[in-house]
């Protein structure tokens, strides 16, 4: 892929959001063991891998002491994505739609960030991006824009989730040492440079003392990003 679309798929990757939530239409259905999300998926293998990675990322919301979605997500694999996208949340209906991992691999350029990871991991910090995305969304927005903020929880999650392997592939890649200020955590860069954003929340959420108690701060509005709109 040329550097063009490897941006937008970074873009997208980070927003894509909000549209209509479409029908499963060919998938079967599982419920994944220990209850909170449903799969859809073509092959037993697929549900498997999905099962595994929402429990992974379940785990990690879990050990942070932050409450899991209230409602029932449901994580549908499809190829049929908006072109560029390799994830996406519905928040009206709790509705996540992840790429086939071979596919969400083919749209990973070899310039991002989260080129270390294999194809395996890299579905699984995305499934664990967007299941954030559902933690987050069980949380108020007093401020009226908690975009930045729900991007911040999200990159942070997915990269916390990810095997201690793949976490060094892309702190490697990041190879971001100065300390980050928040002012440097913008609607700006998350829209026009994510996988710089992505290396950023790394960087500022690894220096805090407590990550966990900071989580909880950016998702009950403590904290915010969302200084200028994106
Ligand atoms: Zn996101």
């Amino acid at each position: 892929m040329h550097r063009l679309q490897r941006q937008r798929a970074a873009l997208f990757l980070a927003l894509c959001l909000c549209l209509p939530a479409p029908s499963a239409g060919w998938a079967q259905t599982a419920l994944c063991a220990g209850g909170g999300v449903t799969v859809n998926a073509q092959t037993q293998s697929l549900r498997d891998q999905v099962c595994r990675a929402a429990a992974t990322a379940q785990e990690v919301v879990n050990h942070c002491d932050i409450p899991l979605p209230e409602a029932h997500v449901t994580i549908t694999v499809t190829d049929d994505l908006v072109p560029g996208c390799v994830g996406l949340f519905h928040s009206d209906d709790n509705l996540i739609e992840v790429l086939p991992p071979a596919i969400m691999d083919e749209r990973l350029g070899n310039d991002s960030v989260f080129a270390g990871l294999d194809e395996e991991g890299f579905f699984a910090s995305i499934v664990a991006h967007e299941f954030a995305h559902a933690v987050a969304n069980g949380f108020p927005c007093s401020s009226g824009n908690c975009v930045t903020a729900g991007e911040y929880v999200a990159y942070a999650l997915q990269i916390l989730a990810m095997e201690a392997g793949d976490r060094a592939a892309f702190e490697q890649r990041a190879g971001l040492v100065e300390p980050v200020a928040p002012e440097q955590l913008s609607g700006v860069i998350l829209m026009f440079a994510p996988d710089l954003f992505a290396a950023r929340v790394w960087s500022h959420f690894s220096a805090q003392p407590d990550g966990c108690s900071y989580l909880r701060d950016v998702l009950e509005g403590r904290v915010s990003f969302d200084r200028e709109e994106p």
